[in-house]
């Protein structure tokens, strides 16, 4: 019997984050938050009651089960995530978070002078690899990788040290796969080394894919 959703509480993250430099200006990516909102959509037709912690995006959806919170920095998306750490029976976290913010982010707008500005950065929290570290049995933890090199071997390394139970990969060498566009091209990856392969195709059929995986695959975690 395939791992019923039904009423199961599930976190996902969703889009880019912004990390400020001054009031008007931010460090950003091009993430739309569409494989996020997908996820979440896939999710909610299970009967899944869904959390969906956004960065910004264009993208709205409303639903009964569904509580969508919209957050701008990596700061912001680890405190509205941290509040179900307890809870949650599944989390995907989809979300291209900054890895690097400015060290310190000017009160007033930053003055053009001198042909030259630095920027002194510092680390964000890695928000996947806290829920790593609190993981509960019960509970299935699924992160994202975006490589451009050694994807494989990069993406099992990501699975020890965030303590997943899958990941997803997606390549940017693959064509149509990536930020910004409808399709996406996926492999899955598990912690018992076992590797999925999947076709190019559109966000919500992608989202199908990853939901039916883990049905499938829940009690062998
Ligand atoms: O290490 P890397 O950034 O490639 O890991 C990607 C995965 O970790 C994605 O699932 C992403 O949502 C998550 N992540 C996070 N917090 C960060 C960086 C990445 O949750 N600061």
């Amino acid at each position: 019997m395939s791992y019923s959703l039904q009423g199961k509480s599930v976190l996902i993250t969703a889009g880019p984050t912004y990390e400020a430099i001054d009031p008007v200006r931010f460090i950003g990516n091009r993430s739309s938050g569409k494989m996020g909102f997908a996820l979440a959509q896939a999710f909610l037709n299970e009967g899944a009651r869904v959390v969906l912690v956004s960065g910004p995006s264009a993208l709205h959806l409303q639903h009964e089960h569904l509580q969508l919170i919209r957050v701008e920095s990596a700061q912001q998306m680890l405190a509205a995530c941290s509040s179900y750490m307890q809870s949650y029976r599944v989390a995907i976290f989809a979300a291209a978070v900054a890895d690097y913010r400015p060290k310190y982010t000017a009160k007033q707008k930053i003055k053009k002078k001198g042909d030259e500005l630095l920027l002194e950065l510092e680390k964000t929290p890695d928000i996947l690899a806290h829920f790593g570290k609190h993981k509960k049995n019960n509970q299935l933890l699924i992160g994202f990788a975006l490589e451009t090199n050694d994807e494989i071997a990069n993406a099992k390394s990501k699975i020890q040290r965030k303590n997943l139970d899958f990941i997803v990969l997606n390549s940017l060498q693959d064509k149509g796969a990536g930020f910004s566009v409808d399709t996406n091209k996926i492999s899955i990856l598990d912690k018992h080394n076992n590797i999925c392969n999947f076709e190019l195709k559109n966000k919500e059929k992608v989202a199908q894919d990853i939901l039916n995986y883990l049905k499938q695959n829940a009690d062998v975690f």
